[in-house]
């Protein structure tokens, strides 16, 4: 997924960089209101900070939304609280507030990225559904197999809804502990070897949680003969 980052604060931009190029986003960074216009692009989400050097964020805002219906995040500092209801009504997608962490921004990219491109839903409402056999309803914390309620312990509950944000992507175990566990971990990942086989044995020709030696895992939904 690529990231256009319109920010012109060069330690806020390059530490937001890095992190997200952690997380396996790839980031064009531009400085100014005019060189947010001018990137050909593609990308998938623009992130914008309303105060440019060269132009009001807010007019780069409405530019952007006038071409086209890319989900737009709008960086804003905490005494901007007018910045952000504008930038709403101008039509960004959500907005964080100075100072945030890198994960707030990727909780954000995510959620817009969701409401982008709608998964597939229950009949029952509200569950993602994963392929033919799996549904987590999020709001409701509740997982399925084949309309049977699979009980999960809080954390394998976490474990699960953050592996299958990203089906088929690889996440490194510090991401995974830092996602699930705690912000700083630094400690031994035995606790998430535990937990990765509380849900190998729990979903067991539902999901596959494949390990990459040295980095991590990846979890695959196991696609039936009657699903593919
Ligand atoms: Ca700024």
């Amino acid at each position: 997924m690529r990231i256009l980052l319109v920010e012109d604060d060069e330690p806020v931009a390059q530490s937001l960089r890095r992190g997200l190029k952690r997380y396996g986003f790839e980031v064009d960074w531009v400085a100014t209101g005019a060189a947010a216009l001018a990137h050909a692009g593609p990308y998938d989400v623009v992130l914008l900070d309303l105060g440019l050097p060269d132009t009001d964020g807010l007019d780069v805002c409405r530019a952007l939304r006038g071409r086209g219906d890319v989900p737009i995040i709008v960086i804003s500092a905490r005494s901007d609280e007018t910045d952000r209801v504008v930038g709403l009504e101008l039509g960004a997608d959500d907005y964080v507030t100075k100072p945030f962490g890198v994960r707030e921004v990727i909780a954000r990219i995510r959620a817009v990225m969701r409401r982008a491109q709608p998964r597939t839903t229950d009949d029952a409402g509200g569950a993602d559904r994963y392929g033919s056999r799996l549904t987590i309803d999020r709001r409701a914390a509740r997982v399925r197999v084949d309309g049977e309620e699979v009980a999960l312990a809080p954390k394998e509950y976490d474990l699960l809804a953050f592996l299958t944000e990203e089906p088929g992507a690889l996440m490194s175990r510090e991401q995974i502990m830092e996602a699930v566990w705690d912000a700083n971990w630094f400690g031994p990942t035995k606790t998430l070897d535990v937990h990765v086989a509380a849900l190998r044995r729990k979903f067991a020709g539902v999901l596959a949680v494949e390990a990459v030696r040295g980095v991590g895992f990846r979890l695959e939904i196991v696609q039936d003969a009657e699903a593919s």
